[in-house]
């Protein structure tokens, strides 16, 4: 089973304060008092995990963090945060850190229950807005299905939220979060478009993870294989894109694997596919081969739209 804390975190006006503070943007966590108060090994780890010492956090009192969700999360679980009937954040749950001190330096304790004692750093945290409804709708519940308490998911809301955290941010793979190779999924021809700031479409995760997991995660333009300490990372970039008119399907066959520096210079047109090669917009002039996979099979029709439309050759 797939563990993902839900984990409500600003719907009151103590928490839209708190979320502006730590989730909203990074804090630094090597500067100052902060640095002082954790521990040698707390700082170890989440330098570990945050290289730039700045991160995203977030916490719980002592007692609301039950064993339970300690022993089902973790390090590498899946967490999704919840506010004002909306799904408000994805990412992973990065350094557990039990340390009132630090956590009063991000957030002012609380009134009746005292300092957010257990802390967890974030890593990939994606700012998302989906509005209860659709996410009950997309996870087959009823109108009374509830998102609020503090709670590990079941295994439906893990397998949806999983597939967002590891594929909607982009992250590395996470531990739990994934599935050994199977035969290529369908995918989806017109993928739900829900009402984001960021205009993120939800994709078919289990599509992006496929074309990774066979590729190894190796980029199909320049080769590289990228290692962090959680492990391979590697982006799916659609190569029709899905939004913004584009219409682009969430399939194996309009999907890449992707290091970020190709996938940023592809979606931004720099770099074009034509007849099974990789060419710069600049002078057109031929990179190489796209590596390819006998099981992953481009529709280059694909190609050539975004081609035309991202690179402006005809
Ligand atoms: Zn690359």
């Amino acid at each position: 089973m797939v563990a993902v804390l839900i984990h409500p975190s600003g719907g009151a006006a103590r928490g839209k304060v708190n979320w502006a503070k730590t989730l909203g943007q990074t804090v630094e966590f090597m500067t100052g008092d902060r640095s002082q108060l954790l521990t040698p090994e707390q700082r170890e780890e989440l330098l570990a995990l945050h290289p730039d010492g700045r991160a995203r956090f977030w916490g719980t009192f002592d007692e609301a963090w039950r064993e339970d969700y300690l022993k089902k999360t973790g390090t590498g679980s899946a967490v999704v945060f919840t506010a004002s009937n909306h799904v408000r954040g994805v990412g992973v749950i990065g350094a557990v850190i039990k340390n009132a001190a630090f956590a009063d330096t991000l957030w002012a304790p609380d009134a009746e229950k005292g300092s957010y004692a257990f802390v967890y750093s974030i890593v990939g945290f994606e700012d998302v807005m989906i509005p209860y409804a659709e996410a009950r709708l997309m996870l087959g519940k009823g109108p009374d299905y509830p998102f609020r308490s503090l709670a590990v998911a079941t295994d439906l809301e893990a397998e949806f939220f999983g597939d967002a955290v590891a594929e909607g941010a982009n992250l590395p793979s996470v531990p739990g979060v994934g599935s050994t190779l199977g035969s290529a999924p369908t995918g989806a021809t017109a993928p739900t478009k829900t009402t984001v700031t960021t205009q993120r479409i939800v994709r078919d995760g289990a599509v992006a993870r496929w074309v990774k997991d066979l590729h190894g995660d190796q980029c199909q333009i320049c080769g590289i294989v990228l290692s962090v300490p959680k492990g391979r990372y590697s982006e799916g970039a659609h190569i029709r894109a899905l939004g913004a008119g584009h219409a682009g399907p969430d399939t194996p066959s309009n999907l890449l694997c992707l290091c970020p520096n190709d996938h940023v210079l592809f979606d931004g047109g720099a770099l074009y596919l034509e007849d099974g090669n990789v060419y710069r917009t600049e002078g057109q002039e031929l990179v190489g081969p796209l590596r390819t996979d006998s099981r992953h099979v481009i529709d280059w029709a694909h190609a050539t739209y975004h081609r035309e439309n991202f690179a402006s050759i005809r």
